[in-house]
């Protein structure tokens, strides 16, 4: 097997703003893993706030070596190795284990999905994300958005109520609400939670800082919308610490280290009764269209990662009608364009 990377920078179409910073481009670095004439597509995102970067990446990458593997099929052995090269690295590993995966679908002739055993039929909305800016550019986007079934508005400002006010002038869909720990005061947290039940929110994102674990678990026992872990959670030996501190979970192949993971934290955090968010970062369709072959699985997807981009360079799983909508294509359901 033979792996090559290329580094490439994503356009953002909005600057992209949360709480704490405001961009206009993500790094990715994209990968190939070559096998008996096949290709398989990875990709890895690295939002600055993650701490990875192209030179990060490459380093990693670098490191790599696949030649004493000549079965693909042997993905744990595989992936156990690349996950040994280092401590963290997750968003460059998740590049392998995609890659690996669209290489090996590719070799069985099928998609993930299928090779899951999962219905295509039972994919989810995808929510797409209004992201914090002026009144007008607010309406804008919400206008522009009309197509999809759930929106994410992103909070944790001193302007928290005029957004979703602004939001609910233009449309009545249920919204999701991404606080990205910008709340502190438990109390103030509870209020408000109470406030956006009455707004139609369907459920409430990293509401305080991942520290706060003991407010966090208080938030959640009185609070009457679902808590969602998001930067408090990496990878799947995070899981059962966080029974009765959130309600669910929102995996993303960045922090999961990919696929593989991705799947097995889903099964342990349903044996833990807890909900389960599929998330992403800004990505190209290759690792949005990864990520959803899982779809099927979850209770709630925020997969827009490529919608808002202005360079995609795959074409793959398709947002339809709102619903994240599967293809046939073998692997992980990409061509490149
Ligand atoms: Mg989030």
């Amino acid at each position: 097997m033979k792996l090559r990377f290329q580094p490439y920078e994503l356009q953002l179409k909005h600057a992209f703003t949360l709480a704490t910073s405001s961009r206009t481009t993500t790094p990715v670095m994209l990968v190939e893993l070559e096998y008996d004439g096949l290709i398989g597509y990875g990709e890895a995102s690295m939002p600055p706030y993650l701490g990875e970067s192209h030179e990060t990446v490459a380093r990693f990458l670098s490191k790599v070596d696949l030649s004493g593997f000549n079965d693909p099929f042997r993905m744990d052995e595989i992936l156990g190795y690349i996950d040994g090269i280092e401590l963290e690295n997750r968003a460059a590993k998740a590049s392998v284990d995609i890659a690996l995966h669209d290489l090996v679908g590719k070799i069985m002739q099928q998609p993930w999905y299928k090779i899951w055993g999962l219905d295509p039929g039972r994919t989810p909305y995808t929510s797409f994300t209004i992201g914090i800016d002026t009144h007008d550019m607010v309406v804008e986007k919400t206008k522009e958005a009309a197509g999809f079934k759930v929106l994410k508005v992103k909070m944790g400002r001193e302007n928290d109520k005029e957004m979703i006010e602004t939001i609910r002038s233009v449309t009545d869909v249920p919204l999701c609400v991404d606080v990205n720990q910008g709340w502190t005061d438990r109390q103030m947290a509870l209020d408000m939670i109470y406030w956006l039940k009455e707004k139609g929110i369907v459920f409430v994102e990293q509401p305080m800082p991942k520290e706060q674990i003991d407010d966090m678990a208080w938030l959640t026992a009185h609070s009457p919308l679902p808590t969602i872990a998001d930067e408090a959670f990496q990878r799947i030996h995070n899981i059962p610490g966080f029974k009765d501190v959130y309600t669910g979970i929102n995996i993303k192949l960045m922090k999961s280290t990919g696929m593989r993971e991705a799947k097995k934290m889903v099964d342990v955090a349903r044996a833990l009764d807890m909900k389960v968010m599929l998330g992403c970062m800004t990505e190209t369709s290759c690792a949005i269209s990864a990520a959803s072959q899982l779809s099927p699985l979850v209770d709630w997807a925020d997969l827009d990662g490529a919608l808002l981009i202005s360079n995609d360079i795959f074409d793959g799983m398709k947002v339809i009608d709102g619903k994240v909508t599967l293809n046939d294509r073998p692997g992980i359901g990409v061509v490149k364009i």
